[in-house]
């Protein structure tokens, strides 16, 4: 059997944010998906028995889901993916917002949170079914990262952020800003962008990137 292909399933990736006891926690986690949507959405997250995340979110019932995009920090996925919440302040290390109690990503593409309103075992991962009690569309306007591409674009980058944290003992410090000379937006990104991506479009007045200058 060749488990590679399993990295052809399209999903994205996504950070979760738990409340515990002492703080917040958090992991990535790839296996999520829309159960319903109409006026009533739900979505199911499968999370790993054995993470501390997955203790959380049994503990009290709900967390939030950031949405990564495209154009993610490979660091932020290194952080959240490649150490525990059990002896680390993961979100400390990442620019975040608090709302009511619990963090998601600045960067993020887009923000849910989440209540469990149901859970079904797997032999290594729990599967919650989750009612939508809030979402927000990110101010981000990249599209979302897709788990394929982060497999073939991302994964060396990641690996080499988190070597350079470990040796460093702190996340990076790049917040390049982009600002829009039309209407003063500014992009304060986590990706120290030596240039914007083609796609990109100030999410508020929709000028391309070539009109984009950074920003002290
Ligand atoms: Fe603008």
């Amino acid at each position: 059997m060749d488990t590679s292909a399993l990295f052809k399933i399209s999903y994205g990736l996504y950070v979760v944010g738990v409340k515990t006891e002492n703080g917040l926690g958090g992991c990535i986690v790839d296996a999520v998906g829309q159960v319903a949507a109409n006026d009533n959405p739900h979505i199911m997250l499968a999370c790993m028995k054995t993470s501390y995340t997955h203790e959380c979110i049994q503990k009290t019932g709900e967390c939030t889901l950031s949405v990564l995009a495209a154009d993610t920090n490979p660091f932020v996925i290194a952080n959240f993916g490649f150490q525990s919440g059990r002896d680390t302040e993961k979100w400390a290390n990442v620019p975040h917002t608090m709302k009511d109690g619990l963090p998601f990503l600045n960067n993020a593409c887009a923000y849910f949170r989440l209540r469990v309103v149901n859970s079904l075992e797997s032999h290594t991962h729990t599967m919650f079914i989750c009612e939508v009690s809030d979402a927000e569309n990110g101010k981000n306007p990249a599209k979302p990262l897709i788990y394929n591409e982060y497999q073939v674009t991302m994964k060396a980058a990641a690996n080499e952020a988190f070597q350079k944290f470990k040796e460093n003992g702190e996340p990076p410090k790049n917040l390049t800003k982009w600002r829009c000379p039309l209407c003063g937006y500014i992009y304060e990104g986590e990706i120290p962008f030596e240039e914007l991506p083609d796609t990109w479009r100030c999410p508020l007045c929709g000028v391309g990137k070539e009109l984009f200058e950074k920003s002290a």
